[in-house]
């Protein structure tokens, strides 16, 4: 992070990177002194204080005295997001549930609605009213004054990066759906959709267990597996925005057929329906059923503790693809796989030593999410607030407009 002088760009420019800098430090860390915004961005004093006062009128940042934290000296100055100051919506659309959340600048979660879990969300029109539905009532509880800049939206399926399309939910039965547009449109708001295992990353790389590793790769899902792949500390999104479909790695050739058309994917082995299916429950069955046989697993029961062993094996394997293929810092399971992963971290990590080279096994850590659930809560409310971060002044004057 440094405030830049950007070559060949005017001081409007300059100005503009240097907020969205600022702002994306305190978005990011909860709180910066000045000192240290000073100290990082290699600007004067008095720069500082006459960005960090444009943003405090803009109503996005407070200043608040650091001296409360027992420093001895003349207290410093403490750069705060404003409570109230702007927000975004973030919804978490599964294959079996839905959430909508509001995410304060900070990234604060600072209301959340879970619809009805359980319910097929396959039907478009039905998916987007309800969505549109929980944000208005979401809208409607926000404190008066209190700016909605935009709505991300993740979900399990292949996005186009170039305009949000989406190409391809095998687990919903969508193909080539705008959802992002149709809800943009209803919602009379700016609205962003990535992939979900995208999304995992990005939390994981900001908020998560991956924060300070720059090469990451995180598994999770629940029916379909995605991975979200970050390299070098930037997304690994490939041509038109669809890689990391590693669900779809087909490891098993006698495996079962895949929603995707192909057969023995790395998603029929180690979804949440592989587990139930190797105890003999039926694969619809909910994240109830799942827990349920973790928790058999847990207290020892040899049925349900060879039903995970084998369900984590392929886990492994999966692990061990991705180590040998990327040279990761870190590998992340989420949603269930974490869950999976607690409760068979040693099998899996046999497994997947056993399927990667020495060299980059030894580098690599296994670590559950940190953010379970709100993963990708968190990462569409980043994806929203992306563009605010980038100009904060431009975005709340287009908002204004
Ligand atoms: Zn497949």
């Amino acid at each position: 992070m440094t405030g830049r002088r950007i070559r060949g760009s005017t001081q409007d420019d300059v100005r503009r990177h240097n907020l969205g800098t600022i702002l994306t430090e305190v978005h990011r860390h909860g709180y910066r002194s000045r000192a240290r915004l000073t100290a990082e961005m290699g600007l004067n004093r008095s720069t500082i204080g006459d960005l960090v006062a444009e943003l405090t009128e803009a109503g996005l940042v407070l200043e608040r005295s650091a001296s409360a934290q027992g420093r001895a000296g003349r207290p410093s100055l403490e750069v705060v997001p404003c409570p109230q100051g702007a927000y975004v919506l973030a919804v978490d659309l599964g294959v079996r549930h839905l959430a909508v959340a509001r995410v304060g600048l900070g990234g604060d979660l600072l209301d959340r609605v879970d619809v009805e879990s359980g319910r097929d969300w396959s039907d478009l029109d039905i998916t987007v009213e309800a969505i549109a539905v929980t944000c208005a009532r979401l809208r409607e509880s926000a404190p008066a004054g209190a700016r909605c800049l935009g709505v991300g939206i993740s979900v399990p399926g292949v996005v186009r990066h170039e305009d949000g399309l989406l190409r391809f939910a095998p687990n919903l039965g969508w193909v080539d759906l705008p959802l992002g547009a149709r809800l943009g449109e209803r919602l009379d708001l700016p609205a962003v959709i990535a992939n979900d295992a995208d999304l995992g990353a990005l939390a994981e790389h900001w908020r998560g267990v991956a924060v300070g590793y720059d090469n990451i790769v995180v598994m999770s899902g629940e029916i379909g597996i995605g991975g979200g792949i970050i390299v070098g500390g930037r997304p690994l999104r490939g041509r038109g925005g669809y890689a990391g479909e590693i669900g779809h790695l087909r490891v098993n050739p006698d495996g079962r057929a895949c929603r995707c058309g192909s057969w023995g994917c790395l998603e029929t082995e180690i979804g949440v329906d592989a587990l139930l299916g190797a105890v003999g429950r039926p694969a619809d069955s909910d994240m109830e059923a799942y827990r349920d046989v973790l928790s058999r697993v847990a207290a020892g029961e040899p049925d349900a503790m060879a039903a995970a062993a084998r369900v984590a094996r392929w886990l492994g394997v999966g692990v061990g693809i991705l180590v040998n293929t990327l040279n990761p810092d870190i590998v992340v399971l989420g949603g269930p796989l974490g869950e999976l992963f607690g409760a068979t971290a040693g099998i899996v990590a046999d497994m997947s030593a056993q399927c990667s080279l020495v060299a980059p096994r030894e580098q690599v850590r296994l670590a559950a999410s940190a953010l379970g659930p709100d993963a990708q809560i968190i990462g569409a409310a980043e994806l929203a607030f992306a563009p605010l971060l980038e100009d904060p002044i431009g975005t709340l004057t287009r908002h204004a407009a």
